[in-house]
């Protein structure tokens, strides 16, 4: 017979990964659905790991490790939006004798000189209150180990939350990606340039849950194809996040040679841009998006003053979302790194809209100027054939093996 607390055969010790979430735990009526989304999200993102059962629990949801490489594990949940943080955690009857058992038994030969027990009751039924299950389970941690007690600064803190029917019990929490599970925001599309601002901009709102469809303007065979590479490379990046990325790439080098043809170079990027942004919406109508998202931040370069993102904005009727507006490069730049953008956006290319343009292009394109360059212009199919042409590529993570 087993003694009370110690484990069967099969009971492999600490493999449940216990989630929290945070903000979508005040979304009200919409919580069950955001709770699901999430788990949902969190099966997708461990594919192929060979992970457990994903479960919805109180509160929590509980990821059982299974064959699941734990490093790993931990690396694609960290990715995942709407987690504030995770723990390894191992699992106890609803028993204090029995937690602190296993507890004990999963601390192993670990040294600390002081510790605190941080309970929590998920369940109110649970006849022990928080604090008396703290100073159960503590007491016998102390009388075990020998450690002191230290409420305020603790070297070590162990954490008890008590369920309906069973105990978790964990000793270090891992930070969450944060923000709201992808796919409870909506869709939007990303104008996607190769350079460092506009993949941040997507990670951006694909972390407030949107699911971001991706759109690339290329000006190939005028120019190389290194600006296309990049935006596949950055695609499969985010969709380590979103974990399906639709890329559209839009041939952009006729709709420019026409352009050139008939508007004074000053006004050509503003052109480019808001010609662009007719296409992007078009695509995003398509695809039953709400929102055109860039990565445009005011001042940055002399296309971004306020007048011409007006200029640019006032060709669309849906919102332009422009999530690094108030960013330092800097500051872009270290988010880019964080999310491991940066090495490919900064492999050289060459942009589309540097061309046929002039170095110093117009800062405060008036109206009527560009109203009237742009008369010159067959507008509306222009527009019908770059949809048309766009060539659509999905990337998928993890990537599955074709059999
Ligand atoms: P980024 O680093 O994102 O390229 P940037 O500082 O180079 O930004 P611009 O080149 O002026 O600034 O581009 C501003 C925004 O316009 C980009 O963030 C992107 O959203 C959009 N954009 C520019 N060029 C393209 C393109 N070729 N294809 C798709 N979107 C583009
Ligand atoms: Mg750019």
């Amino acid at each position: 017979m087993t003694q009370p607390g110690c484990r069967g055969p099969g009971d492999k010790k600490m493999d449940s990964v216990v989630v929290h979430y945070q903000e979508i735990a005040l979304k009200g009526n919409n919580r069950p659905w955001f709770v699901a989304r999430l788990a949902r999200n969190i099966r997708e993102a461990l594919k192929g790991l060979d992970a457990g059962e994903v479960r919805v629990l109180m509160g929590r949801i509980e990821v059982l490790v299974g064959n699941a490489d734990r490093e790993m594990l931990r690396e694609r949940l960290g990715r995942v939006f709407g987690i504030a943080n995770f723990a390894t955690a191992g699992r106890a009857p609803l028993d204090v004798d029995i937690i602190a058992t296993r507890l004990l038994e999963d601390l192993g030969d670990r040294e600390v000189s002081t510790f605190r027990v941080s309970a929590k009751r998920a369940d109110k039924r649970f006849p022990l209150s928080s604090p008396q299950i703290e100073r159960e389970v503590g007491g016998r941690i102390k009388e075990a180990k020998g450690w002191t007690v230290n409420l305020a600064h603790p070297e070590l803190t162990i954490h008890v939350e008590a369920l309906t029917n069973e105990a978790f019990y964990y000793f270090g929490k891992d930070p969450g990606a944060g923000g709201m599970p992808v796919g409870t925001s909506g869709r939007v599309v990303c104008l996607l340039s190769g350079g460092i601002d506009s993949p941040v901009a997507a990670w951006r709102l694909m972390r407030r849950g949107c699911r971001a469809v991706l759109v690339h303007f290329h000006s190939y065979p005028i120019l190389s194809r290194a600006s296309q590479e990049k935006t596949r490379e950055l695609s499969k990046l985010l969709a380590k996040y979103q974990y399906h990325s639709r890329l559209f790439l839009v041939p952009f080098g006729e709709i420019q040679q026409q352009v050139v043809l008939a508007v004074a170079p000053p006004l050509r990027v503003v052109i480019y841009r808001r010609l662009m942004m007719r296409i992007a919406e078009a695509i995003a109508r398509r695809q039953k998006a709400q929102a055109l998202v860039t990565g445009e931040v005011v001042g940055q370069v002399a296309s971004q003053t306020l007048e011409n993102m007006a200029s640019i904005n006032s060709v669309v009727s849906m919102p332009v979302l422009r999530p690094l507006v108030g960013m330092d490069k800097d500051e872009i730049t270290a988010e880019a790194q964080r999310l491991g953008s940066y090495t490919t956006s900064i492999i050289p290319d060459q942009d589309c809209c540097t061309l046929f343009t002039p170095r110093h292009p117009a800062t405060k394109a008036r109206r009527v100027d560009v109203e009237r360059a742009e008369a010159g212009l067959p507008i509306e199919e222009i527009v019908r054939s770059a949809v048309e042409a766009a060539v659509i590529e999905d990337f998928t993570f993890p990537e599955i093996e074709s059999p």
